[in-house]
């Protein structure tokens, strides 16, 4: 009899007693606003470093110009070898990050930036541009002839600059150089989604020597600013005297920094920070530079983000994986998070979702909307049009 009884409570429970999530796609689905106190500890609660699991990889071309003999720049027997070597070490350093030196002491985490750079190739071949001409454009930096910020070379030789990173690989003005008003120094420009990069063959440089430099410019092609100062809106990149190396002489006879945007002989650490704003530039439709990646950023990945600790995401980003809250997990979403196609939240019982945005969903197209748990807890900071 007890027997019997087990066996057909087992049944109806697997018809009745799982808990039946409610599907949250209403338009306009208006939630309450959270009690004060939970308000206070969420105003509080420091946004959550967010650095995607996927690899964003940035198309790229490059441009050789010389003069008609050949003598100032890589011709086309070594330009590829050139390219591959650049791009060869500095994906190695977007991978294998170093520890940040300052300040000292820290303990701030070290990342895999997760963004790459490819060569772009189309049915002519690879994207590598030899430019000879009898008076080459030159790159002037200390000179009166200073054009570090003059765009009219990017806009006349870039190619496809709205999906296409443009590296152009200019030299200095021999004459200068040999009369000293100008030397091949490491040095560089970022105008738009293109680069200006001089004096490669001249330096007389190894091409590796380049990579921070060239990471640098990148850098703030994808929205970095200088790290020395305090206007590059990041906590982990302290305040210093942005010294080339240690020295005996003060300021320089100390650590010093190791950070990719400031101007230092290493250029090898990039900040947690760092990284999540680059990763929101290309994810953000708004910016140029989201044009640049390869991947769709609004294709679903496979797998599931758990959240069971509290998360304030509140930067821009692409949510692109399905989104499961557990008990006692709470995620605070804010008004730049985008989702990628079909991506859905799932809130089990103790879960709590947070909304503080006026639109949930973002520019990638209907994503999978909200399941709710009897006992999960959905809140809106303002009234939430859930557009799906
Ligand atoms: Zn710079």
């Amino acid at each position: 009899m007890v027997r019997y009884f087990s066996l057909t409570f087992i049944i109806v429970c697997l018809y009745s007693c799982s808990p039946r999530y409610t599907h949250i796609v209403d338009e306009d689905f208006v939630y309450d606003e959270p009690s004060d106190d939970l308000m206070k500890q969420l105003e509080s609660l420091p946004a959550t470093t967010m650095i995607p699991d996927r690899i964003k990889t940035i198309r790229m071309a490059f441009h050789f110009f010389n003069n008609e003999e050949g003598t100032i720049n890589f011709k086309e027997d070594k330009g590829q070898e050139v390219v591959s070597i650049l791009l060869d070490v500095a994906n190695k350093r977007m991978h294998a990050n170093d520890k940040m030196k300052l300040p000292l002491g820290n303990d701030t985490p070290v990342y895999d930036t997760h963004i790459r750079y490819k060569l772009y190739r189309s049915e002519e071949g690879r994207a590598i541009f030899y430019h000879s001409d009898p008076s080459p454009p030159y790159f002037y930096k200390k000179s009166k002839k200073s054009n570090i910020y003059d765009r009219d070379v990017v806009n006349e030789y870039a190619f496809k600059p709205d999906s296409i990173l443009n590296v152009l690989i200019l030299p200095f003005d021999p004459e200068y150089l040999q009369n000293g008003k100008e030397r091949a120094e490491l040095t560089g420009v970022a105008l738009g989604t293109s680069i200006k990069l001089p004096g490669l063959f001249q330096s007389g440089r190894p091409v590796w020597d380049y990579a921070g430099n060239f990471n640098h410019e990148v850098g703030h092609v994808l929205g970095l600013r200088h790290a020395w100062s305090k206007y590059d809106h990041c906590n982990d990149t302290p305040i210093h005297d942005n010294c080339w190396k240690e020295t005996q002489h003060p300021p320089c006879d100390h650590t010093t920094s190791n950070n990719l945007m400031d101007y230092n002989a290493h250029q090898s650490a990039i900040t947690p920070c760092q990284i999540e704003k680059m990763h929101a530039t290309l994810s953000n439709p708004n910016q140029r530079a989201s044009g640049l990646v390869i991947e769709n950023r609004c294709s679903k990945q496979q797998g599931i983000s758990e959240i069971s600790s509290w998360i304030k995401w509140i930067q821009p980003v692409v949510i692109d994986k399905d989104i499961v809250i557990k008990t006692d997990g709470l995620l605070l979403l804010g008004d730049e998070v985008s989702f990628a196609s079909g991506v859905s939240i799932k809130i089990e019982k103790g879960g709590t979702l947070v909304i503080k945005s006026t639109t949930l969903g973002g520019s990638c197209g209907p994503w999978g909307g909200i399941y709710k748990h009897p006992k999960g807890l959905v809140f809106g900071l303002s009234s939430s049009l859930i557009k799906i």
